[in-house]
């Protein structure tokens, strides 16, 4: 742990476009906290590959939709690096299910993960940078929540309440010296494409004009870029690297 060094907590941070923000923050300079819920193996592997380059990096498990769990993540986080500067509420599902079939059930997952996951580790959060008088909060939305995904509707009312979130958020905490953004990724190569078979894959590489998918590199540059001093007049926006899939 360097204590002088910044410190991030990115949820849902072993796989897919968290891995790649945790790697980059790593990289930075930032002390690492990596949040995982499932994927303790993916979690450890990442842990040992950043350790052994000398990066200041930690684990920590917790269902983001479970209040105690965060707070006890984030009381973690600001006793093992001495405190919390950014907060990446990186950590979500998808699902792909006619409007017509969404039970109760899949609603409230969605929401609880997706919406009050962010909501719980915000607000804990921002207990603490609150009466630091700084902090970043970057939230990952979606061009879904910009724009709307057919049978993926209440994935895309999660990622447009997130949008709000960023909003309203940015306002009320901007006097305390924090700024909070949203990044709206377009379509990113990740585990969370598992879903789509190839045909539609490539359907959506042909509708972003850049001819391409997303890498979680493309994501984890706009995170760092967020939370460095290079955007401090930045908050309350929502940034979407998205190949130009939604202008
Ligand atoms: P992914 O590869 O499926 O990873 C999802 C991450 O979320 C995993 O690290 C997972 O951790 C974590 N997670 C899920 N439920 C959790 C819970 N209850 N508590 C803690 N962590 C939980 O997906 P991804 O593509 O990297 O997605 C990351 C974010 O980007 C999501 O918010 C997603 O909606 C958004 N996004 C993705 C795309 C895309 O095309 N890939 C596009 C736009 C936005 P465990 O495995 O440890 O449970």
């Amino acid at each position: 742990m360097n204590k002088n060094n910044k410190t991030v907590l990115v949820t849902g941070g072993s796989r897919g476009i968290g891995k790649a923000i945790s790697k980059t923050f790593a990289k930075d300079g930032y002390n690492v906290l990596i949040n995982f819920n499932k994927s303790e193996n993916e979690a450890k592997e990442l842990y040992t590959v950043l350790n052994e380059k000398g990066f200041s990096v930690k684990l920590f498990k917790a269902n983001i939709s479970n209040r105690e769990e965060v707070e006890n993540m984030i009381d973690y986080c600001i006793k093992e690096f001495g405190g919390l500067d950014v907060l990446i509420n990186n950590a979500g599902i998808s699902q792909d299910k006619l409007f017509t079939d969404i039970t109760d059930e899949d609603w409230d997952n969605m929401m609880n993960i997706n919406l009050k996951g962010s909501f719980y580790c915000s607000q804990t959060a921002l207990k603490y940078m609150i009466s630091e008088k700084k902090g970043n909060i970057i939230n990952i939305s979606s061009i879904w929540g910009i724009s709307g995904a057919s049978c993926e509707v209440h994935y895309s009312i999660s990622k447009a309440g997130i949008i709000g979130m960023t909003k309203a958020l940015a306002k009320e905490v901007a006097p305390s010296n924090i700024r909070v953004n949203s990044i709206a990724p377009g379509v990113i190569d990740t585990d969370m494409l598992a879903e789509y078979n190839e045909d539609e894959i490539d359907v959506l590489v042909e509708e972003t004009p850049l001819m391409r998918l997303g890498t979680p590199e493309d994501i984890a540059n706009c995170a760092i870029f967020l939370a460095s001093d290079k955007s401090s007049f930045i908050t309350g926006q929502v940034i979407s690297p998205n190949g130009g899939f939604v202008i």
